[in-house]
């Protein structure tokens, strides 16, 4: 029986899983999907189809042999209309594949293995690759490199913290896809050599934890951590559950420790069990603009506004993809959903923040709630005063934008965009044709 190590850091937030108990249903496919080729971190794997040509649910728009370039995927059957460039979810430009959906829904025949004990570790990895799975967390690391750590692996540590309030996506995925998921676990088990599988959940989903006790026996060991946001971080989850420190800069295979999240575990079951591809994903759709909030399975491709059309919110004020302490703003309607893509928050009137930021009034709070151990408000004052060297010194590489120390800000200062806009200087400032300006 594992014992929960030493208190992290981080923030008690109000619960908010408002549609934690809705069951998952789908979105139909709308008339056009747009389906970008880069949805990992990594690169885009080159197109392996041309405008004109019909394809498939579930036929390759992309193909690579190489780990960091994950193939996509059809998630509807039709004509591929064009291939060009748009936005991303990113904000950045990438080539997008507009397939006009024909409304039959043939897929493609695949077929799988009825036991994970069936593939061999490679054959595991070579399947997640070529089924597009990448990490669903929000990182969207590809999975199959995760697969194949370089370090000796002692742990698998599921990921089952949905630290972001409201998004539940992850709770009915334990509830409702447990026979996949643990397909999923004990494949990625024998793929990382790990001796053995804790699922980690926080301790507002007393009814996960209880089902995955029964159902995961003789799996996983399953433990119940305190909500304290972001303990769904790597970092964090791996100290919170094991009491390991992963070094500054290091990975969690740095201690002998493989993270991956449920819906991933899904998408892998899915993947070798019916030799399915990833062509969509779970997502939670709420806010105080939406008709019909809930948990919805939505085809990889559908634009926000299909999406919020469905949910009766044709109209929204304010858009965010991704729950309320992480979620990034929307620039516009037609951007596609990804395989990154956690929740669509709709905010009514009364949850748009319209307070102004004041000046930093070095109370000390968001230092006391970050659990990198890093002090925001030095890195605020770095970035202002562009002393990127002092920024980096102070760990601003590492933050992992939890947004924990901006809830807490008193003088409302959106710390986490300062932090991003300062780290892609850096960034900049790092490549090789910089001129150090
Ligand atoms: S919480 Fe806000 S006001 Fe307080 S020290 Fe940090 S940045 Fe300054
Ligand atoms: S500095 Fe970064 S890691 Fe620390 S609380 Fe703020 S956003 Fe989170």
């Amino acid at each position: 029986m594992l014992g929960l190590r030493k208190r992290h850091a981080g923030v008690r937030l109000p619960s908010a899983k408002t549609v934690a108990d809705v069951a998952l249903t789908e979105i139909p496919a709308p008339q056009n999907v747009y389906i970008p080729l880069q949805q990992h971190i990594g690169i885009a794997a080159e197109p392996c189809v041309k405008r004109g040509d019909r394809v498939l649910m579930g036929d390759p728009l992309s193909m690579s042999d190489h780990p960091m370039q994950v193939p996509v995927h059809a998630s509807v059957s039709g004509k591929v209309r064009s291939i060009t460039e748009g936005v991303l979810p990113s904000g950045r430009l990438g080539t997008i594949v507009h397939i006009e959906n024909d409304g039959l829904y043939e897929r493609r025949e695949t077929s799988g293995r009825p036991s994970p004990h069936d593939y061999t570790p490679e054959e595991i990895r070579k399947a997640v690759h070529e089924g597009g799975v990448v990490g669903l967390g929000g990182a969207a690391f590809p999975t199959s490199v995760k697969l194949n750590p370089k370090k000796k692996i002692d742990t698998l540590l599921i990921n089952g913290c949905e630290g972001e309030p409201v998004l539940s996506a992850d709770h009915r995925a334990i509830l409702e896809l447990t026979d996949l998921m643990l397909y999923g676990i004990q494949a990625m088990q024998i793929a990382t050599g790990a001796e053995r599988v804790i699922i980690a959940l926080e301790d507002h989903d007393p009814d996960g934890a209880e089902h995955l006790r029964k159902e995961a026996k003789g799996i996983a060991e399953v433990v119940v951590v305190p909500a304290v946001y972001p303990v769904s971080g790597e970092y964090t989850l791996i100290k919170a559950v094991l009491g390991r420190r992963i070094p500054i800069g290091g990975l969690p295979a740095d201690v002998g420790v493989v993270v991956q999240n449920v819906e991933t575990a899904v998408a892998v079951g899915r993947v070798l069990r019916d030799g399915w591809p990833l062509t969509r994903r779970i997502i939670t759709v709420a806010g105080g603009d939406v008709e019909r909030p809930g948990n919805y399975y939505v085809a990889l491709g559908t634009t926000i506004a299909d999406v919020l059309e469905h949910v009766g919110c044709p109209t929204p004020r304010q858009v965010l993809l991704g729950g309320p302490m992480m979620g990034q703003a929307v620039p516009n309607l037609d951007i596609p959903v990804v395989k990154g893509t956690s929740g669509i928050m709709a905010l009514s009137p009364a949850e748009i923040d319209v307070r102004e930021p004041l000046p930093c009034v070095r109370c000390g709070q968001c230092i006391a709630v970050c659990d990198k151990g890093l002090s925001p408000m030095m890195l605020l004052k770095y970035i202002q005063n562009g002393e990127w060297e002092k920024a980096e010194e102070w760990g601003l590489r590492t933050c992992m934008e939890c947004g924990a120390c901006a809830f807490v800000c008193p003088s409302n200062i959106p710390l986490v965009q300062w932090f991003k806009s300062g780290k892609a200087t850096l960034s900049a400032k790092a490549a090789p044709n910089s001129k150090g300006s």
